[in-house]
């Protein structure tokens, strides 16, 4: 059985072409390589690669990673300026015994070693969105006002699970700030014995519940991804309420080794695009665990 599956409208086209990759034959690695890197291509997608949102100092920095469940190895990037395609990197790094993990400088040094493009990551429309956040509002500025990562988890033919992932992080965040994406268990993780998982939204709370690596281990006990992601979100949001905090802003999406998938959000609405044997389609889930299958045309002005 294959699979695929992708957060957010914004990724809906890229996992469609990738399922038809993976029909084909092709790698799961290969297949979800595609669908981010679509993602980080299009400028209209303001959260991930090529005009991404900014850092308080008007920098476009992005995390990104790999994981390849056949053989538990990662690769990422942290807080990385002009790779063309933060993705690209992940999965090179992915593999080698030490020095899987880079960041800044060195990420990028690597990125132009080994012949990756590189370009200026801002355009027109980041800068203005930044320009504004510093000149008009200043003191009305969050870390999180703006968010989204790409994260796509793919099942091949040989049973092979992939997970990967890419975003810009926070809009307006500290320079150096790295949240949850490229670090494994919090952002992504991938088993091909029990399934992958990946998550999206504030990567300060994600951290503190590892919730990928939660959502697999469940899967590994038993549960299917649907209460995986549910059980694992339930428990942390439960927690941050005990603690006085609210749910936050934090989404789930998990691809068992049959094909099947789940997801889980806080919020009260959450698109991802899914796709298992011969049919793929949009939905949405709330943070009751409703899911509906739903058309682009009623996700309008949604990424
Ligand atoms: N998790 C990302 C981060 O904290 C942002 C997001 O997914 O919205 O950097």
């Amino acid at each position: 059985m294959i699979a695929i599956i992708g957060t957010w409208k914004m990724s809906s086209a890229g996992v469609f072409e990738a399922h038809d990759l993976l029909k084909g034959g092709a790698p799961a690695g290969d297949a979800v390589i595609h669908a981010v890197t679509r993602v980080e291509d299009e400028p209209a997608f303001c959260s991930v690669g090529y005009g991404g949102l900014p850092d308080r100092d008007g920098h476009v920095m992005t995390d990104a990673a790999y994981m390849d469940g056949a053989t538990l190895r990662m690769g990422a990037i942290a807080s990385a300026e002009n790779i063309k395609n933060p993705i690209l990197a992940a999965r090179l790094l992915c593999g080698r015994e030490t020095n899987c993990l880079l960041a800044g400088h060195g990420a990028e040094l690597f990125a132009i070693r080994h012949g990756l493009d590189m370009r200026d990551m801002r355009t027109e429309e980041s800068m203005r969105r930044w320009r504004q956040a510093t000149q008009e509002r200043p003191e009305r500025l969050t870390a999180y006002t703006g968010h989204d990562t790409v994260c796509v988890l793919g099942l091949d033919a040989a049973g092979h699970l992939v997970a990967g992932v890419s975003t810009s992080g926070l809009f307006m965040k500290d320079p150096g700030r790295v949240g949850d994406s490229p670090i494994i268990g919090s952002g992504f993780y991938a088993d091909d014995r029990y399934g992958a998982a990946a998550a999206t939204g504030l990567g300060e709370d994600i951290m503190r519940g590892c919730l990928s690596y939660e959502v697999v281990s469940r899967m590994k006990h038993g549960q299917n991804p649907w209460e995986a992601c549910q059980g694992a979100l339930r428990e942390l949001s439960a927690r941050k309420i005990e603690l006085g905090e609210d749910a936050g802003s934090i989404s789930l999406i998990a691809l068992a080794p049959d094909g099947s998938y789940g997801a889980a959000t806080t919020l009260s609405c959450f698109p991802f695009a899914a796709a298992r044997g011969d049919g793929h389609d949009l939905f949405v889930t709330d943070s009751h665990g409703k899911v509906r299958d739903v058309g682009e045309a009623e996700l309008i002005g949604v990424d």
